[in-house]
């Protein structure tokens, strides 16, 4: 790869590190905000996530990889003690791509891609949404909102919700509920469920009033929506592959 950009947390230690970074990359490759070939991140998941919306529009064009200086690491593969070690393998190393799947959301305004999830929240009062899949009627939620999300975000908003973690990146979004009402009146299925890329979720609400849409760390208001639809996307997020972290290595850092 010849060109490259960063993309920096704004915290001391990230901006130090991506400082670092520039100086020893800049010998060899070009830096090029506009059309990189390489984007680092160098921050957390959500720097991650800033990175993968900030470059969307050339998703083919690009890949990405993390440095970490969050709190997590789900979608970085290098600590922040491995520097040079990141460096050194950028300049030297084979490596190989992998994709990460994307969620197309589509309302009758507008499109939008998820690396992490899609949300319907209301905090305000309880939100109704009729849920079919594939055409077919599921169910009318009651509660706090909905929650779709990738493989990738399987360990993020979705594993607070009592979702499962996937591992794999095969065409599967997770469907949970947040905060469902469950009475003898207003039933909803409870758990979540995983659907393949044959699926297209579609909701429906009467009143989406004080509701907002979450993409990722994006919020967006729902005003004049009538429907959004929630499918697997073609497009995908290219990382490159260095470094193997395993998936046990990466729940026990986050969570053990
Ligand atoms: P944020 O402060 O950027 O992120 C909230 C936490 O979620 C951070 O600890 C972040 O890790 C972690 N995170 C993000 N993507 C992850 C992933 N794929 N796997 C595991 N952990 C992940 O919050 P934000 O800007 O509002 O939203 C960004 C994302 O945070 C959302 O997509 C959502 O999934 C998640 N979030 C989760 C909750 C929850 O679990 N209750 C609430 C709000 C948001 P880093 O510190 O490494 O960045």
């Amino acid at each position: 790869m010849k060109t490259y950009a960063l993309v920096c947390k704004q915290d001391e230690p990230s901006v130090i590190i991506g400082q670092q970074i520039r100086q020893a990359l800049d010998k060899t490759m070009n830096y090029d905000e506009d059309n990189p070939e390489l984007v680092i991140s160098v921050g957390g998941d959500g720097t991650m996530l800033h990175c993968v919306h900030l470059y969307e529009n050339q998703l083919d064009q690009v890949a990405f990889i993390g440095m970490h200086t969050g709190t997590l690491g789900f979608l970085t593969d290098y600590q922040k003690d491995e520097v040079e070690q990141l460096i050194q393998d950028i300049q030297t190393k084979d490596y190989r791509i992998y994709e990460r799947e994307l969620l197309n959301i589509q309302t009758n305004l507008c499109a939008y891609l998820a690396l992490n999830e899609f949300r319907i929240e209301n905090n305000m009062r309880s939100q109704v949404l009729d849920v079919s899949i594939n055409n077919e009627f599921l169910e009318t939620f009651r509660g706090n909102g909905l929650c779709i999300s990738t493989p990738s975000g399987s360990t993020a908003y979705n594993k607070s919700l009592g979702g499962a973690i996937v591992y794999s990146q095969e065409g599967l979004m997770q469907l949970s509920e947040i905060a469902g009402i469950h009475h003898n009146a207003y039933r909803s299925l409870g758990s979540s469920l995983i659907l393949d890329q044959s699926h297209t979720i579609h909701i429906e609400s009467q009143n989406f009033d004080n509701a907002v849409l979450g993409i990722d760390h994006l919020v967006y208001d729902l005003k004049d929506v009538k429907y959004i639809d929630i499918s697997i996307a073609l497009q995908k997020a290219r990382f490159i592959e260095l470094k193997q972290v395993s998936l046990i290595e990466r729940l026990k850092r986050a969570y053990l």
